[in-house]
């Protein structure tokens, strides 16, 4: 097949590329390179069935003479709440007009496409854990809004999309998601908390720790959209994410202790951003029901593949130290 991958230089899109490629297929990457970046897939320059597109689909796009696009997998946004509030209308934008030009084009080519929605639709949530029927606690003018509105409209436009131009559609909730190629300096806690137990640095917990995230690595995850896009007996919403739960200080002393604690690895509490969501957890019943998928990697493992791979660039930013 020939499939477009949008925000393919990112840390979740790479992995996708890679997957696709490894598959045979050709794939087009799109991206702008916000909080993507080309070192991510620099290991397929001279690989025949790759090719990079740097554009930003806040504006339309047109494939290039003669390719048809079999399925397209929608990845585009900045997605750690630091990169995203940033650049807020930005971010919102990229998912409504994103979404909306990059559904005109797999109707343009009758392609299947997938989105990767987010956990955040579910927002602050006040059903545990959060089923795909559970419509949310989002609040709409908050600093999280960006994002988790953005994705909801582009979950409307997706569906809107396939009720009135009858475009394939696959539509993923993705939850928390972690790995080797995370942004060192992405402001997410499991990126946070390795480069400051790498760099001998206080770990950051914002408000108590007492909030919970469930976090799925990337092999996992990547698998299950794979899945998704290629399932007929569905188009989603469907979680994709990892049932298991830990507190943000369970996480901050898991890592420290496998990092092994040096002098400066203390804990530090700060404020917790507003809007952070107390709990998240998915339910992931239709995940097994129609993709008969289920993480395979254990926090402990997925840990030390990215402590790995951390450790390994780490060394490349002496100097900054500040996140
Ligand atoms: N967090 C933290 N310290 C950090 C970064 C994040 O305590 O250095 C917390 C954050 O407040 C949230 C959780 O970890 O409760 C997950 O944050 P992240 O930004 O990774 O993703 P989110 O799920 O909030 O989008």
């Amino acid at each position: 097949m020939i499939i477009l991958v949008t925000g393919g230089a990112g840390f979740l899109g790479s992995h996708m590329v890679d997957y696709l490629i490894n598959q045979g297929h050709e794939v087009h990457v799109l991206d702008n390179l916000q909080t993507g970046a080309l070192v991510n897939l620099e290991h397929l320059n001279e690989n025949k069935l790759f090719k990079f597109h740097q554009h930003d689909i806040i504006e339309p796009w047109k494939a290039p003479e003669g390719v048809k696009f079999d399925q397209i997998y929608h990845m585009a946004c900045a997605a750690s709440p630091p990169a995203y509030q940033a650049v807020p209308i930005h971010t919102l934008l990229t998912s409504v007009y994103g979404c909306n030009n990059m559904l005109t084009l797999a109707k343009e080519h009758n392609a299947r496409i997938l989105f990767t929605s987010t956990s955040e639709v579910y927002g602050d949530p006040d059903v545990h854990p959060q089923k795909e029927s559970y419509w949310g606690n989002v609040n709409c003018t908050g600093i999280r809004s960006c994002y988790d509105e953005g994705k909801r409209a582009g979950e409307t436009l997706f569906f809107d999309y396939n009720r009135v131009h009858k475009v394939e559609v696959r539509v993923a909730r993705i939850f928390n998601t972690y790995g080797p190629r995370m942004n060192l300096l992405d402001g997410r806690i499991i990126s946070n908390f390795i480069y400051q137990a790498l760099s001998g640095i206080p770990l950051t917990v914002f408000g108590d720790g007492s909030q919970t995230r469930s976090f799925c690595y990337v092999s996992d995850l990547i698998e299950g959209l794979v899945r998704l896009q290629n399932n007929t007996e569905t188009m989603g919403p469907v979680n994709v994410g990892n049932p298991e739960e830990h507190t943000v200080l369970e996480m901050a002393e898991r890592i420290r202790n496998v990092i092994g604690a040096k002098d400066g690895n203390k804990i530090v509490f700060e404020g917790l951003p507003s809007d952070d969501p107390k709990k998240r957890k998915p339910d992931t019943t239709l995940a097994k029901k129609y993709l008969d998928w289920e993480p395979q990697v254990s926090l402990e493992e997925g840990l030390r593949r990215t402590i790995e791979d951390f450790e390994k660039r780490v060394g490349q930013l002496k100097g900054v130290g500040n996140l």
